[in-house]
C-alpha cells in the first residue's frame, strides 16, 4: 500500500496531466468507467512508483483496493 498526499502540484512532472491539477488516474487508468470527478484532491505513487493525482472517486477506489492509504495518514 502506498502513502498519499493532499494533492501538491510541485510533486508532479511539469506538463503533466497531474500538474495541471486535473486527475490522472482516471486520464490514464480509467479503471471502473466511472465518470471522473475532475479536480485532484490526492497526489500518490502508483505501483511503478510515478507519481499520480486523483479526483475524490479515484480516491475512494483506490483506498478501497488498498492501493493506498486514506488521506490524512502518514503524510
Ligand atoms: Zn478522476
Amino acid at each position: 500500500m502506498n502513502p498519499s498526499h493532499v494533492y501538491d502540484a510541485t510533486l508532479h512532472q511539469p506538463g503533466t496531466v497531474a500538474a495541471t491539477g486535473r486527475c490522472s488516474w482516471h486520464d490514464s487508468d480509467g479503471s471502473g468507467g466511472d465518470a471522473c470527478a475532475g479536480d485532484a484532491v490526492v497526489s500518490f505513487q502508483d505501483r511503478n512508483g510515478d507519481w499520480q493525482s486523483g479526483c475524490r472517486r479515484a480516491l475512494e477506489q483506490l483506498v478501497e483496493r488498498g492501493d493506498i492509504e486514506p488521506l490524512g495518514q502518514g503524510a
